[in-house]
């Protein structure tokens, strides 16, 4: 095999790993550009203890006044209260 074979293997190969990278990016851009509008929208809103994303219409919710809050796990919800209850010393009707 001549080296200049070998190079236009190499060119080759680092044009297609290119492709790949950049198509991978850009479906993480796309998901993550999707995931802001249903946040957007209103039907996915962000856990306020562990930042995860959550639906609108789990059934682990805190109301806060007009508010409500919604959680991932029951887990996430009790140290919310928790918190909340150490910051206002009030507790607000689950
Ligand atoms: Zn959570």
């Amino acid at each position: 095999m001549s080296i200049t074979k070998l190079l236009i293997l190499v060119i080759c190969g680092f044009v297609v790993w290119k492709l790949f990278a950049g198509d991978k990016r850009y479906k993480e851009t796309k998901e993550k550009e999707s995931k802001e509008n249903l946040v957007a929208s209103g039907e996915m809103v962000k856990d306020p203890v562990c930042g995860a994303y959550v639906s609108k219409n789990s059934d682990i919710r805190v109301r806060q006044g007009d508010v409500v809050l919604n959680f991932c796990s029951y887990e996430c919800r009790e140290k919310y209260l928790k918190q909340l209850e150490e910051q206002t010393g009030a507790k607000p009707q689950a």
